[in-house]
């Protein structure tokens, strides 16, 4: 049978899945006074994205952008619960979640169902591959922290095989041959950081590779970072050469093995060339595809049936199709492009939609006893009094039940394109005055915007200390 939580049985219980941008804004701000609250997710941290591809080339240290979930959670009025597990079925008709512990300690049970009244599905997405032949074999990807640590260890894998006695001429190119597949702000910030790493410390302690250690950035569009103004797409692309970023678009990967990927390039005349290019690492960044326990979803409920890139949600993010389903951040299907941004000021709305609906059921609660009080008094006094409080009350519910619907504000968009330069489209004053900008400056304002971010004063320490660290010894080029 499912385990029975130690639940308050007056509350409804309120299940969130995730430990991502999305649910975790939402845990922060939530009233948990209100709820039973459980939250179910594989991960047990917060990871502050932004900064992961940092990780990948230990300019940070991957825990400085962990905050453990129960740092968070200990901090809440009431407990919540946490299952570290993934969601495998959410079960429309019987509302309940099956979960499973695929972690590698296990206990006599790993696999489970807990109940739910409300449920809020933040499971974020997974990497997009199209499909493409060999990507999920040979490719590294760079969504979660051990993604980071993983290439962080290939690329001085290669840099250390590139160097064993008596290796040919030719293979030590391929092996130095770092090769980024998509132009997005993922596959762009990483590519700047690998250079950094080359130029700032590489160069200095492997010297052997100095002539041949190469980052190649492939994009199948005519252009990298569309999101960003036309200026500032020609100033990281100015950038990129300038750092020796080789930006190759108008090149699609369609197949992938494990020495090289097999693309298809679109000349000026518009006609199409196939190419083999070698490469010892390969970092596949090409953007989100829907996790299977949302596609499983999508499948139970008709009203999904034309949403292709999650989960097609109302104004209030609830779930087509659903009642006391909702959903947000990059498992749904928004206007809006799946960022941290999209994800945290939905998660800030929905602990205003659920502390705000906390609120009006016990205000009607309350209208339901004065009622009732009013219909057995005989004491015209006391029903004056009644009367008076039934009104003021009923003014003060309609003031809670007014919560406008969900509304995006975009503070703007950055990037970091390396050598100590980022590029930043911002919006100032709710949209009112945007500015694009690009080098040293708009860097300086990326690192204070995000050490301001991180969530933890803890985190802020960290990260800042990793910083100064990087500046003052380098980085390490030990292979873990
Ligand atoms: P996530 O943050 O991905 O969280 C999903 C959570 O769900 C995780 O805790 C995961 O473990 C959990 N989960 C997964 N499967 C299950 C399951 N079956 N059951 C339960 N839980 C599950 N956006 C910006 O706005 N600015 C940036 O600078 C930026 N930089 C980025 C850099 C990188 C390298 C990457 C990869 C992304 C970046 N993004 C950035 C995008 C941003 O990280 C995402 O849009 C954001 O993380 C989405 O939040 P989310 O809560 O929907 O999902
Ligand atoms: P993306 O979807 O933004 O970009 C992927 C790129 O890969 C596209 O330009 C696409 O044309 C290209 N591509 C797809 N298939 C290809 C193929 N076969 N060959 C060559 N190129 C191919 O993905 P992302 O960069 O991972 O970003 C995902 C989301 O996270 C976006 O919403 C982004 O805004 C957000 N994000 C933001 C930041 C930031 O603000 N600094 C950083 C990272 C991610």
């Amino acid at each position: 049978p499912p385990e029975q939580l130690p639940l308050d049985p007056a509350k409804k219980t309120l299940v969130i899945l995730g430990s991502g941008w999305g649910s975790v804004s939402l845990l922060k701000k939530l009233d948990t006074e209100d709820y039973n609250v459980v939250v179910i997710s594989p991960r047990n941290f917060f990871l502050f994205t932004p900064l992961l591809p940092s990780c990948t080339t230990g300019t940070i240290e991957h825990r400085s952008i962990m905050e453990p979930l129960r740092h968070i959670i200990r901090h809440k009025k009431r407990a919540v619960k946490y299952y570290e597990a993934e969601a495998t079925k959410i079960d429309v008709d019987r509302r309940v979640v099956k979960i499973n512990d695929f972690s590698d300690v296990k206990g006599n049970v790993s696999e489970t169902e807990v109940p739910f009244d409300y449920l809020v599905v933040g499971v974020g997405a997974e990497n997009a591959t199209f499909g493409i032949p060999g990507v999920k074999e040979h490719a590294c990807f760079l969504k979660e922290i051990g993604d980071a640590q993983q290439i962080r260890k290939k690329v001085m894998d290669c840099i250390e095989t590139a160097t064993f006695k008596d290796q040919t001429e030719e293979e030590k190119d391929r092996l130095l041959h770092m090769v980024v597949v998509g132009g997005g702000p993922t596959g762009i910030e990483f590519a700047a950081e690998l250079q950094d790493f080359f130029e700032e410390d590489l160069r200095k302690w492997v010297p052997d590779i100095a002539d041949r250690f190469k980052v190649t950035l492939v994009e199948a569009l005519p252009n990298v970072l569309p999101m960003f103004s036309k200026a500032l797409i020609d100033y990281t692309e100015k950038t990129f050469k300038d750092e020796n970023i080789s930006v190759r678009t108008k090149t699609m990967v369609k197949k992938v093995t494990d020495k090289n990927i097999e693309v298809e390039a679109t000349q000026a005349d518009g006609s199409k060339v196939k190419e083999s290019i070698n490469y010892g690492l390969l970092v596949w960044a090409t953007g989100n595809a829907v996790r299977g326990v949302v596609r499983d979803l999508m499948g139970q409920l008709p009203a999904q049936k034309n949403s292709r890139r999650g989960l097609a949600v109302n104004d209030y993010l609830v779930v087509e199709g659903t009642d006391g389903i909702w959903a947000l951040g990059d498992c749904s299907a928004t206007k809006y492009a799946p960022t941290a941004q999209v994800a945290s000021q939905q998660g800030n709305f929905l602990a205003r939609l659920f502390n705000s609906m906390a609120k009006t059921q016990a205000v009607e609660e309350e209208l339901r006893s004065l009622d009732a009080r009013l219909q057995a008094s005989t004491d015209e006094a006391e029903k004056s009094l009644l009367a008076a409080e039934i009104n003021a009350k009923g003014r003060s519910l309609s003031k809670v039940k007014q919560l406008s619907p969900f509304q995006y504000s975009h503070q703007g968009s950055l990037a970091y394109i390396g050598a100590d330069r980022a590029v930043a489209d911002l919006n100032w004053f709710g949209g009112a005055i945007s500015s694009a900008t690009g080098g040293e400056l708009t860097y300086l304002f990326w690192r204070s915007a995000y050490v301001s971010m991180v969530f933890s004063l803890r985190n802020r320490i960290l990260v800042l200390t990793d910083w100064l660290k990087t500046k003052a010894f380098g980085r390490d080029v030990s292979r873990e």
